[in-house]
């Protein structure tokens, strides 16, 4: 098993080589340049208790392993974990806590993870939730048994940023454990640990995978053998590893990763300067945007601003549905980060957990796109046919 010590990711460009080599090496057995799908679920022993490293593939996989190398590399990171999904990497973090444990997490987040603190945690291992906008001066929230702060920037959906930077020092004085799920923005364009994160969370099915085709999570932590421990025996213990298949699936996607992050980040403010141009689109939401709250934070921690858009139609919820079926080239779909634009209705769709639990502020007529590698004049021109 391969150890290493990276250093932090110096200029971006780095990234291009990074996605194509990060984490794989030509197969010692046959020189594959490509990493093996390991179809495996057990391994020989030389002698009993004598093995290369691999025993069983809940808890170890050469393919897998490959995967966490390249993500832990590309998030400036030391160690990471790959799970079967993103809410099962998160639900890994969770099992970190006690019961009793108290978390303060961000008002904003993706619609399956306030489920899963809400409808899970709290009920079965009774865990204690606050959500705060962050962005506040919140440090009265934090109580004896506060442990964990639960990030998300930018947010699912509302695009609110925070700064990494000074959420961690508030953690590092109040010994609490960060988190931050960093799939909105990718390590292409920003990179928690280098701020000071503890954990970085994905769902690898979005920008990091990019095609639409697995489901996927991981954790990817720096230097703190105490953490790996705790994170590797909730993996191998809890079991909810991704198939070998996955693995390679994700691994194929990361190659390409920098080069299809330009193009989102390009084709990202081109449309949210287009949808800010109409008169349909109103409160257009982009983190590269002039008129975005936290422009100043995401300017100082980002470098590049993704393919992720909201707005707030300007018309009733028929006249929403019939503007979306209108589109020809984005589909309506759940989902983010793919090769293809995607466009949904967060309170009908990815949000209605939230929505209908009046939890906050997720407008109903609010119109989220997940731009993706087209041609940019080409979605221009279909959303301005659609808006007709
Ligand atoms: C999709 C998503 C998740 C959940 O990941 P799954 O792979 O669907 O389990 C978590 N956080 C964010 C920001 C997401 O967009």
């Amino acid at each position: 098993m391969v150890k290493r010590k990276k250093s932090y990711i110096k200029k971006i460009n780095q990234l291009d080589t990074l996605s194509v080599h990060a984490g794989v090496k030509t197969d010692p057995l046959t020189g594959a340049v490509m990493t093996p799908i390991y179809a495996t679920s057990t391994y020989a022993h030389d002698r009993p208790g004598e093995h290369k490293g691999y025993e069983y593939s809940r808890s170890q996989n050469p393919t897998r392993e490959v995967l966490e190398n390249s993500i832990a590399e590309l998030e400036s990171g030391y160690k990471a974990f790959a799970f079967a999904s993103g809410v099962a990497a998160q639900t890994a973090v969770l099992d970190l806590l006690k019961p009793g444990d108290h978390v303060i997490a961000f008002d904003d987040l993706y619609g399956g993870t306030f489920r899963l603190f809400n409808e899970i945690k709290s009920k079965s291992s009774n865990i204690e939730f606050t959500f705060v906008d962050l962005n506040t001066n919140f440090s009265k929230e934090i109580k004896k048994n506060t442990k964990m702060i639960w990030i998300e920037t930018p947010t699912n959906p509302l695009l609110k940023i925070t700064d990494l930077k000074r959420i961690a020092r508030i953690a590092r004085k109040n010994k609490l454990i960060t988190v931050c799920d960093n799939t909105f923005a990718t390590p292409y364009n920003q990179r928690p640990l280098e701020h000071g994160i503890d954990i970085v969370n994905h769902s690898t099915t979005k920008y990091i995978n990019g095609h639409s085709d697995v489901i996927g999570g991981a954790l990817v932590i720096g230097k703190n053998k105490k953490l790996e421990k705790k994170l590797a025996l909730i993996q191998n213990s809890t079991g909810a590893v991704p198939s070998p298949f996955d693995c390679f699936l994700t691994l194929r996607g990361i190659k390409t990763l920098a080069i299809r992050m330009k193009k989102h980040n390009e084709n990202g403010i081109k449309v949210a300067r287009f949808l800010r141009s109409h008169k349909k689109a109103l409160n257009v939401t982009y983190p590269g945007l002039p008129n975005h709250k936290q422009k100043d934070i995401a300017l100082k921690q980002m470098n590049g601003f993704g393919g992720m858009i909201t707005f707030i139609y300007d018309g009733n919820m028929s006249e929403i549905s019939k503007f979306m079926r209108k589109l020809r080239i984005f589909t309506i779909a759940e989902s983010l980060g793919g090769v293809e634009s995607l466009i949904e209705s967060p309170s009908l769709m990815t949000h209605a957990y939230l929505h209908d639990k009046s939890f906050n502020q997720v407008p109903k007529k609010l119109v989220r796109l997940s731009v993706g590698i087209e041609d940019s004049d080409d979605l221009i021109e279909d959303l301005n046919q659609a808006f007709k």
